[in-house]
């Protein structure tokens, strides 16, 4: 099942986190229409501000492999309970694909599954 594939990869992902001043370790495996999965690790940096999140790490790393429509997302995170993206992340991704799923889990491999129309019913654009 693909949801379970995307949770193992994202917990795979996961383990290349650079996360040395907070500890907390995400990773998040995207699946592109094509079929494509990729992931993407937290990054953070001395300077706090630079850090990026898993999440909008693997969506670059997708579009910029040519792959721009989504559809879902596994996160992963290294803390208690059920991780849930930041609100930039939902704003990157909903720039993609505003209906695609987005699957959330906890630290005993339970998940949630949410359409991100619901996470983030009202995305900002430039009413173009
Ligand atoms: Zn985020």
């Amino acid at each position: 099942m693909i949801i379970d594939e995307l949770i193992v990869k994202a917990k795979e992902a996961r383990d290349n986190a650079y996360a040395p001043y907070s500890g907390f370790k995400v990773g998040a495996a995207l699946l592109g229409k094509s079929g494509t999965i990729y992931t993407g690790a937290n990054v953070e940096n001395a300077s706090y501000g630079l850090t990026v999140c898993a999440e909008r790490i693997a969506v670059f790393k997708a579009v910029t492999s040519g792959e721009k429509k989504f559809e879902s997302i596994a996160i992963s995170g290294s803390g208690q309970g059920y991780i849930y993206p930041c609100g930039a992340c939902l704003q990157v991704l909903a720039e993609f694909s505003p209906e695609m799923n987005v699957i959330i889990t906890d630290e005993k491999n339970s998940y949630k599954e949410y359409n991100l129309s619901a996470m983030l019913p009202q995305i900002f654009s430039l009413g173009k």
